[in-house]
């Protein structure tokens, strides 16, 4: 899967503007490509440890993607304290196999997004790459600069996490 760089860039700043508790909200795009994220408020009972979509908002997030001719293809939410792989919550939540999972972590200075697939008691992780240039719109803004710069650093530290997260998962029966 790929995703644009303004859909991770809107799921980082997401997560940093609610840290410590969890940002979330859907994902969607057309094919590998995931396009737009948008942020929908999280109804949890304890957002700090976990998150709820908040039904409403994610009705109209569902009719603006079906306005603009994309698919649903998964929901993000951030780890504002933990590395992105999916809790306990994370996994009996995820109630459909077709959507991906995609989490952001802030564990570390540079944020680290890693892509989940979470079918029953299986958890795969799954390749993330950035799609496309950053806007043009950035150019001269230094925060918006930096922002990608830690976007980039995220980047390669998925493949790294990526061993790492497998190492980590338990063995599934
Ligand atoms: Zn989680």
């Amino acid at each position: 899967m790929r995703i644009a760089y303004s859909a991770a860039r809107t799921i980082v700043e997401h997560a940093a503007a609610r840290s410590p508790r969890e940002a979330c909200g859907l994902l969607a795009g057309k094919g590998a490509l995931i396009s737009l994220a948008l942020p929908v408020a999280n109804a949890a009972a304890m957002p700090e440890q976990e998150f709820a979509l908040a039904p409403d908002e994610q009705l109209r997030g569902l009719k603006e993607i079906d306005e603009r001719g994309l698919d649903w293809l998964g929901v993000y939410h951030s780890h504002p304290v933990s590395p992105p792989i999916p809790s306990q919550s994370d996994r009996s939540g995820a109630v459909d196999s077709a959507l991906l999972q995609l989490i952001v972590s802030l564990e570390n200075p540079k944020p680290r997004l890693k892509l989940w697939r979470i079918d029953g008691a299986t958890v795969l992780p799954l390749e993330l790459d950035f799609a496309g240039a950053p806007s043009t719109d950035d150019a001269g803004e230094l925060t918006s600069n930096q922002r990608l710069g830690m976007l980039a650093a995220g980047l390669l530290s998925v493949l790294a996490l990526l061993a790492m997260a497998m190492a980590l998962l338990p063995p599934t029966p």
